[in-house]
């Protein structure tokens, strides 16, 4: 059996990741710290705070946030609402942030979360790493997260009034980054 300290790459304090722990902070100093094959690294995380919200809590949750497209190749309902339409065209028309919770949640929640930031898009205020702010433990992958995308999207056209059959899309997207939010203000 072979044992690997892991040590914060800021602090050296030691550090205890869960199995499926992809960034966490550290116990001691908080940075947030990449569980990479070749050892702990330090983690660019944007602290985000959506404009109008006041912060009142120490917890971060971790987000992969995307920036791009979302072309809509074909979407078949069963009628309803005329409305769906448009306002898919009209979500999808132009490059927006898309979010994806990167912290352990089940799918539906998951896709409750990411939609709901898609659809309001914030205005985003960033800030240094605030003094206390703890990111909760990121364990979803940028691999992941652009799967885990694909259902959030799918959750925000299923649920307009027009009975959603079938969807097909493509996504332009660059890379993620990993962002921070205070808990209460998403
Ligand atoms: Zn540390």
């Amino acid at each position: 059996m072979k044992l690997i300290l892991l040590r914060c790459p800021n602090c050296s304090e030691p550090l205890n990741p869960d199995n499926d722990d992809v960034v966490i902070a550290c116990p001691n100093c908080l940075t947030p710290v990449a569980i990479a094959v070749n050892g702990p690294q330090k983690m660019t995380v944007r602290f985000a705070v959506p404009e109008n919200k006041a912060v009142s809590s120490r917890r971060w949750f971790p987000f992969w946030v995307f920036e791009g497209r979302v072309h809509i190749l074909r979407r078949e309902t069963q009628g309803g609402s005329r409305s769906g339409r448009k306002e898919s065209e009209k979500l999808w028309g132009s490059s927006r942030r898309l979010y994806v919770p990167a912290w352990e949640l089940v799918l539906h929640n998951a896709q409750e979360v990411g939609s709901q930031l898609i659809q309001q898009q914030p205005d985003i205020q960033f800030v240094n790493h605030p003094e206390n702010a703890q990111l909760i433990s990121a364990t979803v992958t940028p691999t992941d997260a652009r799967k885990l995308l694909e259902f959030v999207i799918l959750a925000v056209e299923a649920r307009r009034r027009d009975w959603l059959k079938d969807l097909e899309f493509d996504l332009e997207i660059n890379d993620p980054e990993l962002w921070g939010m205070p808990e209460g203000t998403f």
